[in-house]
């Protein structure tokens, strides 16, 4: 039988579709309301400006009423907000599959431009540079490798 977290948990992206809602960490918490049985979702949206959360919230519906709880609660939770520090290593893992650059993480004190360490996804050149600050997404940056010539996208990092 799947689990409530586990029908949640494997919702995809609906703009980065090789990776789920667990992985970029968007999702928070699944439980379960002793009371009244009640599945309750707790999910922290990523970029302002990505319409994606209308769809991620309908896709979990689904998720859940096809694994038997149709009267779930979806609550978004603003604070403390996203950043891209909360993508899984799975999850950067299949982003870069996919040729996504992942974000490097954003260490608070850290003052070197993490975009000089943006390495190109398909030959791991450092020699990249950006050409133009939207992607195919709103979330995304397009940058392009010097060595290899090939475009990809890059996650910003928050
Ligand atoms: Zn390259």
């Amino acid at each position: 039988m799947t689990t409530p977290r586990e029908a949640v948990a494997a919702v995809v992206d609906p703009e980065i579709r090789v990776v789920t809602i667990d992985e970029l960490g968007i999702l928070r918490a699944v439980d379960e309301d002793p009371a009244s049985g009640r599945v309750v979702v707790t999910i922290t949206p990523t970029y302002t400006g990505c319409p994606a959360m209308d769809v991620i919230r309908a896709d979990i519906r689904r998720a859940l009423a096809a694994a038997g709880h149709p009267d779930a609660e979806i609550r978004t939770v603003y604070r403390p907000a996203w950043s891209t520090d909360w993508i899984s290593d799975t999850g950067r893992a299949k982003l870069a599959a996919a040729g996504i650059a992942p974000p490097a993480p954003v260490r608070p004190g850290n003052a070197v431009p993490l975009t000089l360490s943006v390495r190109c996804p398909r030959c791991g050149s450092p020699e990249t540079e950006q050409v133009s600050r939207f992607g195919s997404t709103a979330c995304k940056a397009l940058w392009r490798c010097r060595s290899c010539s090939e475009p990809f996208d890059h996650l910003k990092a928050l």
